[in-house]
């Protein structure tokens, strides 16, 4: 059986009147994300690990944040996109593991939600996806509440008789 690994990281800053969306979920938070989509650190983590998987480059050369049409989109239509590519290209997705890197909020509390909406917008078992989340430890810009990053990876499996090549 063909398999593909991947390797997804993003980090977003804190800032003011943005609201903070983690996989798809709004949490309650003073502060949010900021960026040219949403800022959906974790998606785009899980994103580019997916294209990473395929060998198809990275978020940011398939939604190019100067092209006005992803302006404020919400990160789980980018998923939903990458995911329809996982299976063009003939994969199914084995499972996908992140990290989400937070000093504040606490996240724990909202990480079954999160969970569920990654297994929703990538169409398979919550089994196959794990959410996890570390505090900054109050080391430099994420400790300092200044930023959130979100660590992913992945393993693709070719779907028997597909289009799939090593
Ligand atoms: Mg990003």
């Amino acid at each position: 059986m063909t398999m593909r690994v991947g390797l997804g990281y993003d980090i977003h800053p804190l800032a003011k009147n943005r609201r903070l969306i983690l996989g798809g979920i709004e949490i309650p938070h003073h502060k949010g994300l900021a960026g040219h989509s949403d800022a959906d650190a974790l998606i785009h983590a899980v994103c580019d690990a997916l294209l990473g998987a395929l060998g198809e480059g990275d978020i940011g050369s398939r939604f190019p944040s100067n092209d006005p049409s992803f302006k404020n989109i919400a990160s789980v239509v980018l998923l939903e996109d990458v995911q329809k590519l996982v299976t063009t290209k003939g994969y199914s997705l084995l499972n996908v593991d992140t990290v989400i890197v937070a000093q504040a909020p606490r996240l724990g509390p909202h990480l079954p939600a999160i969970k569920a909406r990654l297994a929703a917008v990538l169409g398979v078992d919550q089994q196959r996806v794990n959410v996890k989340v570390k505090s900054g430890e109050g080391i430099d810009g994420i400790g300092r509440e200044e930023a959130i990053a979100a660590h992913a990876v992945c393993l693709l499996a070719a779907v028997p008789s597909s289009p799939a090549t090593p």
